[in-house]
């Protein structure tokens, strides 16, 4: 398959199946993640083809990409800004919308006009927190 007839990408049962699995997800998947999720629908739909529609999804503004997990790209469907409490451990993403205000004088900005700002939150969730620490090394 040429590189070209990627970028015209149709309303395909898969990538409609994609979009049906991110809307209102709050789980911030992977591409993994969602290739998993739709295994049993499309068994043979690839992981290619799910990077790809993430890709295109991306590019027309209906995901954002998040940079949050180093492991691995998560993918979060809720396009209005907010900010992230991610846990260290188990890599949990929970969406906080709060506004914070970080003011920045004009000699930090040099005349930069914010917009907008992410904030991420570091830490360990309520479930890793109450695990005890022996079943978190078992669970490498
Ligand atoms: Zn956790
Ligand atoms: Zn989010």
């Amino acid at each position: 398959m040429s590189d070209v007839s990627n970028k015209n990408m149709k309303m395909t049962p898969q990538r409609i199946a994609i979009m049906k699995y991110l809307d209102g997800n709050t789980a911030h998947p992977s591409a993994a993640d969602i290739y998993v999720a739709l295994q049993e629908q499309f068994p043979t739909m690839s992981l290619a083809t799910v990077y790809n529609t993430m890709e295109t999804l991306k590019q027309q503004g209906a995901v954002v990409e998040l940079s949050i997990d180093p492991g691995k790209k998560r993918f979060d469907p809720n396009t209005q800004p907010h900010h992230h409490l991610i846990c260290i451990k188990c890599k949990t993403v929970l969406d906080i919308f709060v506004d914070f205000p970080l003011p920045l004088s004009d000699r930090e900005t040099g005349g930069f006009q914010i917009l907008g700002n992410r904030v991420d939150f570091y830490g360990i969730c309520k479930t890793c927190g109450d695990t005890p620490r022996e079943m978190i090394q078992t669970n490498r």
